[in-house]
């Protein structure tokens, strides 16, 4: 098996690079685990390939720095992670799909319950095997999305006749406003989440995403599920970021040009040059997940890139395969045909991108494209 760092082809003939640093997703995932208290433990939510970093190693960097329990989304994912890590908890946060339960119990993965049809399911499955499997329950406290509403949850819990062996493995719920710490929908979940819990309160708790983490100790109940944070996104709008930055996508020049003031640039000759510029056209675009959204017209300025420590502004429209950025005032020697620059990593924060989208840093890390040359290891 080749390293995931030997390139199918010639270094020189990719158009961008990425970057990845399993230390720094380590060194996330230990920093969470520091701000529980003793008896509370850290799982990862690694759905959606480790949000873009790469399922297989992000999830090896964790398990190695003591993680056990992990949280992917659909069961394909639970399955391709159980390869992975044979001996880790998995859990599937999209539950049980129907007819599926024999490939949970073959691989050990154990479902997230998310609705009375999904329970009455598990159950049966449970009374057929004559034990108890392993499975989590999920209570809606206010998202509805996934969970048992509050009443189904109590009334369904102490139904010995549904239920039959089955005693969950964990009960959870999930928090709507996690990344605004002062909206009152917290507390609101918060308390919800104990007065239908609490009855249950020999059974493993768990409510906080990586917001809810860095909220503190009223959250972590027995478990805490962190995602975002541990690939060094942030979690709290409101609140500098204090992880570590996982990811770096660099791209490379391929020509520096002069546009006349007055000119046009790019796709629906959405920007005007107000003055004479010179710009650089970089060999990535919104298919190597550099959102469109961050196209810059003359009516509203888009994202940037780091060159050698000066911010190149994109100029006109995101394009398919290519990126024009403002390098007028940015030292000729750092702007040369085949160098890279930042387009998101340590100087280019992927909150501050989702900004100029309209989006959220999320969204940027789990687009990350697959036609850069990937690298694992340090970002600099
Ligand atoms: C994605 C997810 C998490 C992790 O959320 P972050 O905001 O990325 O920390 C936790 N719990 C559930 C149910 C999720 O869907």
């Amino acid at each position: 098996m080749p390293s995931p760092n030997t390139p199918k082809f010639p270094d020189d003939l990719y158009g961008g690079r990425l970057t990845i640093d399993p230390d720094a997703i380590a060194a996330n995932w230990t920093y969470l685990n520091g701000k529980l208290s003793g008896a509370a433990e850290c799982a990862a939510a690694i759905k959606a390939d480790a949000y873009g970093t790469g399922q297989d190693i992000a999830g090896k960097a964790m398990f190695d720095a003591g993680c056990r329990t992990f949280f992917i989304a659909v069961p394909t994912e639970a399955l391709a992670l159980r390869e992975t890590l044979p001996e880790a908890v998995i859990y599937a946060l999209d539950g049980l799909f129907p007819g599926t339960a024999e490939h949970f119990i073959a691989h050990d993965i154990r479902p997230v319950l998310g609705s009375l049809a999904e329970l009455e399911e598990w159950a049966s499955v449970c009374k057929a095997a004559g034990r108890s499997l392993d499975a989590a329950v999920h209570v809606d406290t206010g998202i509805h999305r996934l969970g048992l509403s509050p009443d189904e949850f109590s009334v369904a819990l102490k139904d010995k006749g549904l239920l039959g062996p089955f005693t969950p493995s964990l009960i959870m719920s999930h928090l709507a406003c996690g990344s605004t710490p002062d909206h009152q929908m917290n507390r609101r979940q918060l308390d919800l989440f104990r007065k239908v819990t609490d009855p249950f309160a020999a059974i493993p708790r768990s409510l906080a995403n990586s917001a809810g983490v860095l909220m503190g100790a009223d959250y972590h109940f027995d478990l805490v599920r962190p995602g975002i944070a541990l690939y060094g996104g942030q979690a709290i709008e409101t609140e500098p970021n204090p992880m570590r930055p996982v990811a770096k996508v660099e791209a490379r020049i391929m020509i520096v040009r002069d546009v006349p003031a007055g000119d046009t640039i790019g796709y629906g000759a959405r920007q005007t040059a107000k003055r004479p510029l010179r710009n650089a056209v970089v060999a990535a675009g919104y298919a190597d997940g550099l959102l469109r959204r961050a196209s810059s017209t003359d009516e509203r300025p888009g994202g940037f890139g780091m060159i050698g420590g000066h911010k190149a502004p994109i100029l006109g429209r995101i394009s398919m395969d290519m990126i024009t950025l403002d390098v007028t005032d940015i030292p000729d020697h750092l702007v040369r045909r085949g160098a890279y620059v930042e387009m998101l990593g340590p100087n280019v924060a992927a909150a501050d991108l989702a900004a100029y989208a309209e989006t959220i840093d999320y969204e940027y890390l789990t687009s990350l494209g697959r036609r850069y040359r990937r690298i694992y290891g340090p970002l600099d």
